[in-house]
């Protein structure tokens, strides 16, 4: 089953449920100034479970295109590392605004992966976890849908012994509950553990499907009120339920990342289409290509510039398999064939696209190669295994290279970042600024963090915490 029959199945499934099939909405919030991207597809819905809006209906299904690439769930650093993660990522969802809960959500879900009329994926490949309290989960899993308990986890919240938790929240603040996963076994050829095990983040055990018991809404000062009603948010990654199907371990493996892979290797004198670079690429063309199509334009700040940085990263990695010259913004074209049937709007925007990508690569391009040997020689000269915050300094400061784009080559040779010394330099560089201004100015009276599609919220790299901000004569 190709990707896009897929994501074709899951709507069908859920609208003889009924459920209004709902389109995707745009990367970039729609009045949220708490969100970064849209990073599931509760998004739009979110003040339909918090009782402040209505819809005519009760049930809805949707794929929503997300990006996660800062804020909460911020996946850049995993990408080209795991099997599973993206940037960017379709999330299949179905949604219940107070109408049905556990029960029929785990009912759905199970149907639609076990059924035969479905997708008929062998239920001794599947395992499941829920809210290590819930025994109403656990229950409904053991006894009506017959799941043998030693395959049914239960997991607290996060800061346990493991990575996983089973609360999920949308961000800091927000609709939020306990959930249920369920978990795709790969099979003993891939290394990792089941769910709350020790080698659970290996890429054995797929986590597919998360089931949402929406129950409260988390304030900013950390209270949690129970929502209007109790509500079900769901989320199945598209390109990881496809691989499930097409027998492969990877996402990079399924049909729609192979067409892009060989897309890329073409444009990059036929490298392996497993490199890990090559792979990074190709999750990359999508986010940047969507962000740029939802609006967002390459800044130094906010949204923009986490696009800057994803696209900057893209480069380094051409850089690294032998690109000479700008090539990222060769790969729409193939990306648009690949989507732009599901999402028109691509098609559309793809001049506009390609003309923003070229001219982000022509202006890093000048620095890339400098900024490259630089970092080498103090890599070469460097005692211990920790990159210097100077270093890391004049990358950003004078080369162009955002600071993760230097953790990613740092990473690659087992170095850390000094981020103390890094942050030291940029107070330094804040001080010289206000005391060269000859009228003494408030450094902050000058701050705009307005506009569109400006973030005004905290990023994290790497659990660094960094406020972008930009500065307005
Ligand atoms: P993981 O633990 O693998 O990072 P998650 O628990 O962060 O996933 P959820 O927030 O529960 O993910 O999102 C719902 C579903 O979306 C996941 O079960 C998975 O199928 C998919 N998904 C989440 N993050 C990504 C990503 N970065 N790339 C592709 N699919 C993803
Ligand atoms: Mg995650
Ligand atoms: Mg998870
Ligand atoms: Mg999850």
């Amino acid at each position: 089953m190709k990707t896009a029959a897929l994501r074709q199945a899951f709507l069908d499934y859920f609208k003889k449920q009924g459920h209004e099939v709902v389109p995707t909405s745009s990367l970039v919030p729609a009045d949220d100034p708490t969100l970064l991207f849209t990073n599931a597809g509760m998004n739009q819905f979110k003040d339909v479970f918090l009782g402040r809006e209505q819809r005519n209906y009760t049930r809805a299904t949707s794929s929503q295109r997300c990006v996660r690439a800062g804020g909460k769930h911020n996946d850049l650093e995993n990408v080209g590392y795991t099997a599973r993660h993206h940037t960017f990522f379709e999330m299949l969802g179905n949604f219940s605004f107070g109408d049905y809960f556990k029960r029929e959500a785990i009912g759905y879900a199970w149907e639609f992966l076990t059924s035969p009329d479905w997708l008929g994926i062998a239920a001794d490949r599947l395992w499941v976890t829920v809210y290590e309290s819930d025994d109403e989960a656990f229950g409904i899993w053991e006894k009506e849908i017959g799941v043998p308990a030693e395959r049914i986890i239960r997991i607290g919240d996060k800061g346990g012994a493991y990575a996983s938790d089973n609360f999920w929240q949308m961000g800091d603040t927000g609709p939020c509950g306990p959930c249920s996963e369920i978990f795709y076994d790969h099979g003993p050829d891939v290394a990792g553990g089941p769910p709350g095990s020790p080698e659970e983040d290996g890429d054995r055990y797929i986590e597919i499907w998360n089931v949402v018991f929406m129950q409260f809404n988390r304030t900013a000062d950390g209270e949690m009120q129970p929502l209007p009603k109790p509500s079900v948010d769901t989320g199945m990654g598209l390109e990881r339920i496809t691989a499930v199907l097409q027998g492969v371990h990877s996402n990079y493996e399924i049909d729609l990342f192979q067409d892009l892979l060989e897309a890329a290797s073409r444009l990059l004198g036929g490298v392996a289409t497993s490199e890990a670079s090559l792979r990074v690429i190709a999750d990359h063309i999508r986010s940047c290509a969507f962000l740029i199509a939802d609006g967002v334009m390459p800044s130094n700040e906010g949204r923009g510039f986490v696009l800057r940085r994803i696209i900057r990263r893209a480069a380094r990695h051409g850089n690294k398999l032998g690109a000479t010259g700008p090539f990222f913004h060769k790969l729409v074209g193939a990306l648009v064939e690949l989507m732009g049937e599901a999402y028109p709007e691509l098609i559309k925007s793809q001049a506009q696209i390609e003309r923003i990508l070229l001219q982000e690569e022509e202006q890093f391009a000048k620095t890339l190669d400098k900024g490259l040997r630089l970092l080498e020689q103090d890599i070469a000269a460097l005692q211990g295994s920790e990159i210097p915050g100077k270093t890391i300094f004049t990358l950003y400061d004078t080369y162009g290279f955002p600071v993760d784009l230097t953790n990613d080559i740092a990473r690659e040779r087992g170095l850390a970042l000094d981020y103390d010394g890094y942050e030291k330099e940029m107070e330094a560089q804040r001080d010289r600024a206000r005391a060269s201004s000859k009228f003494g100015l408030d450094y902050n009276a000058g701050l705009s963090l307005s506009g569109a599609t400006e973030f005004t919220g905290y990023d994290s790299i790497d659990g660094h915490e960094t406020v972008q901000v930009v500065l307005v004569d």
